[in-house]
């Protein structure tokens, strides 16, 4: 079987990886694991031995049917045929919470990520994620660093961000043009926007980060998803014990989180 492109399909066949992911994933006796894209199972195999309960999530019709196949009489293993990017829990065929484990496809690594943490609330212990190098970099990043934007800031605000280790293009077939990145999140009790509504927060930093060479105040006022009265902005700058003269990639997540929280 060719692998797919549009769905990201470079498989695992470098043996050492393997072992480190699964190893990295920290899965305990007693866990229910969720593999995304388990493709032709490179990391199955180990997640299986380990787990109490296995379920993986495979979009390609023909590799689920595969995987089903030789699941067939275990009744701790499951195939849903699916797309990751919209499964919610309690469309999966045992409860959470869920230590979940995947290669992703680098195309839609960061959204199937951020539909984990938006919308699997409380049932993820922890994901252990490969990336492409870029995007893993981008979800660790610190303020004042180029690869600091909106994606760490909304990931960090909902997850502790834990990067792993680097993999080399050679350790897939098809080989891929980048290089990867495994990363650990650990989801955090409370969101750091607790108390605050979610979607203003989003609004906010995407406003936020649209114009990141300009000022903070700048780019704020330019966003038309937000106010256009430049004084009440300035005002919310100031609450929130920010500088209005700095630019958004400077500010932190706290930065961000004590914004929303004054501009109501
Ligand atoms: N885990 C395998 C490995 O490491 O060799 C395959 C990883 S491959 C990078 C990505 C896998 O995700 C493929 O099997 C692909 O079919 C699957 N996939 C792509 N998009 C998906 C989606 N939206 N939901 C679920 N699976 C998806």
């Amino acid at each position: 079987m060719r692998a797919k492109r549009s769905l990201g399909q470079n498989f695992l066949v470098d043996e050492s990886v393997v072992d480190r992911i699964v190893s990295a994933a920290g899965v305990r006796a007693g866990d229910t694991v969720v593999e995304i894209g388990p493709g032709r199972g490179a990391l199955t195999a180990g997640l299986r031995a380990l787990a109490r309960n296995y379920i993986c999530i495979e979009k390609d019709d023909a590799l689920a049917a595969q995987l089903a196949e030789q699941f067939a009489g275990d009744d701790s293993s499951f195939v849903v045929n699916d797309d990751a990017l919209t499964m919610m829990p309690s469309g999966l065929p045992l409860p959470g919470p869920y230590r979940v484990v995947a290669n992703l496809p680098y195309n839609v690594g960061g959204r199937i990520t951020m539909h984990l943490l938006e919308n699997w609330p409380g049932q993820v212990t922890s994901a252990t994620l490969m990336f492409q190098r870029e995007v893993a970099d981008r979800l660790a990043a610190v303020p004042s660093t180029k690869a600091y934007g909106a994606l760490s800031v909304l990931v960090q605000s909902m997850a502790e961000v834990w990067p792993l280790f680097g993999v080399p293009p050679g350790a897939f077939r098809p080989v891929p043009k980048v290089q990867s990145r495994v990363v650990r999140l650990q989801p955090r009790a409370e969101p750091l926007w607790a108390g605050l509504d979610y979607e203003r927060f989003r609004t906010v930093i995407h406003g936020g980060f649209q114009s990141r060479r300009k000022t903070l105040l700048n780019s704020l006022a330019n966003a038309t998803t937000l106010t256009n009265d430049v004084d009440l902005i300035r005002a919310a700058v100031a609450e929130a014990g920010l500088d209005g003269g700095d630019r958004p990639d400077h500010i932190s997540v706290a930065g961000w989180v004590a914004l929303t929280r004054a501009l109501g």
